[in-house]
């Protein structure tokens, strides 16, 4: 062997030497939200507390990575978690997680595109690792910062006024006038009550109720979303007279009214022209395999303005190819990210600064407790994190109690 063929392979060693994973556990950690959220079109209460299954995993020095398995978890057990991540992680060297060049994450490292493939969430364990293995944020893995703040939506004005039917609308007014006490500058409003709690037409006046009590609490410059979660299925008629009494209160996007259809969306647009409204038309959270023929068709009729799959499920390296096959179109990122709790905050904050098109973060506004303090909020938008990885590590003494809980297994 010649010295230069010698030298070579030693040179890279240095520069990365192995970092083994040596342990990943799994722990339920109960969230809580800061009231009770109510229904939604389709689901009854969602109450005050959800569940993060929070995954740690540790390499050689000490670093470690963290995601959530709620995606996993919503359809198995403790038992086949660890197991697959034991099969995933354990004993890997951390330089074999992502393929990078140049500094930016160009796709799954070797023989890991099988793990990543149906588990998304596991890629963003990766950025994190990877990112604080090199000292770099995953920000940066990402491509680099877009922006240099994250604008967020509180997303919890759910159907508060089934909580508190004497207030009615005007409860959900009353809570979107805190939100905006508390900071924010977007909200959501769910919609769609005729879908299933309410008749058809009483559901669509109460609709209209609420998105008027919520504009006239929060003022004129706070963005309002509305989302119906397919509530106007089959109501085509009644959608239309609710666009158009809604259109004066200026509503920044319409969310899932119906369900994905090329007519059904078509028929939206014309609504949206003849009423006068610049709204944008929202879905995707449902595709769980993006981009799935049905949101194509609406990217490529030009139907939808913002794609929504999850941004925990889907992962980083799920989005960054969404994102590569968004890119000459007008569709805009608003990864959905409601259910992903605390850690979905964290995670929607490092994609968002680094994602051109990016509108919002969904914000459950999660009392935190297990992790270290979220980047500062102000006038509606987070500020970067400036650490490491995803900028964000277990709070220990947060965690303790529910360390009890906590599954693990070692190489
Ligand atoms: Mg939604």
């Amino acid at each position: 062997m010649s010295l230069e063929a010698h030298i070579k392979p030693l040179s890279i060693c240095q520069i990365m030497p192995p970092e083994i994973i040596e342990s990943v556990s799994v722990t339920p950690i109960p969230s809580s939200y800061q009231k009770e959220l109510g229904k939604n079109a389709y689901a009854d209460n969602r109450g005050t507390q959800w569940l993060e299954w929070v995954v740690r995993a540790k390499s050689t020095n000490g670093a470690e990575g963290i995601t959530i398995a709620n995606r996993f978890m919503r359809q198995s057990t403790v038992e086949k978690l660890l197991a697959f991540l034991k099969s995933a992680l354990l004993g890997r060297d951390v330089n074999d997680l992502l393929e990078i060049s140049g500094g930016v994450v160009t796709g799954a490292g070797p023989s890991m595109n099988r793990w990543y493939r149906h588990n998304g969430w596991l890629s963003i364990l990766a950025f994190d690792l990877v990112g604080k293995i090199r000292g770099v944020s995953a920000i940066d893995l990402l491509g680099g910062k877009k922006h240099d703040s994250v604008p967020a939506y509180d997303t919890t004005l759910y159907f508060q006024d089934f909580l508190n039917p004497e207030k009615s609308a005007q409860q959900v007014g009353d809570e979107a006038g805190q939100a905006v006490d508390d900071g924010w500058r977007a909200v959501k409003i769910k919609t769609g009550r005729g879908g299933r709690w309410m008749m058809p037409e009483a559901g669509m006046r109460r609709d209209v109720d609420v998105v008027l009590s919520v504009r006239e609490a929060v003022g004129p410059d706070v963005k309002i979303y509305v989302d119906a979660n397919f509530g106007y299925d089959h109501h085509l008629d009644l959608l239309d007279q609710f666009i158009r009494e809604v259109t004066p209160a200026n509503i920044f996007w319409f969310e899932e009214m119906i369900t994905q259809d090329v007519n059904g969306y078509r028929a939206m647009r014309e609504m949206l022209a003849m009423h006068g409204s610049k709204a944008l038309l929202t879905c995707g959270e449902v595709d769980r395999a993006p981009i799935s023929e049905i949101f194509q068709d609406l990217i490529d009729e030009d139907l939808i303005d913002g794609y929504q799959p999850d941004i925990v499920s889907h992962g980083y390296l799920g989005w960054m190819e969404i994102e590569r096959q968004l890119k000459n179109t007008a569709v805009r990122s608003i990864p959905h990210n409601f259910g992903n709790g605390s850690f979905g905050t964290y995670a929607s904050i490092v994609f968002g600064a680094a994602s051109e098109t990016y509108v919002s973060l969904e914000d459950e506004r999660i009392l935190p407790h297990f992790l270290t303090a979220q980047p500062e909020f102000s006038e509606g938008a987070y500020a970067l994190p400036d650490g490491a990885g995803l900028g964000v590590d277990i709070d220990e003494s947060g965690y303790a109690p529910h360390a009890r809980h906590e599954f693990r297994v070692e190489a």
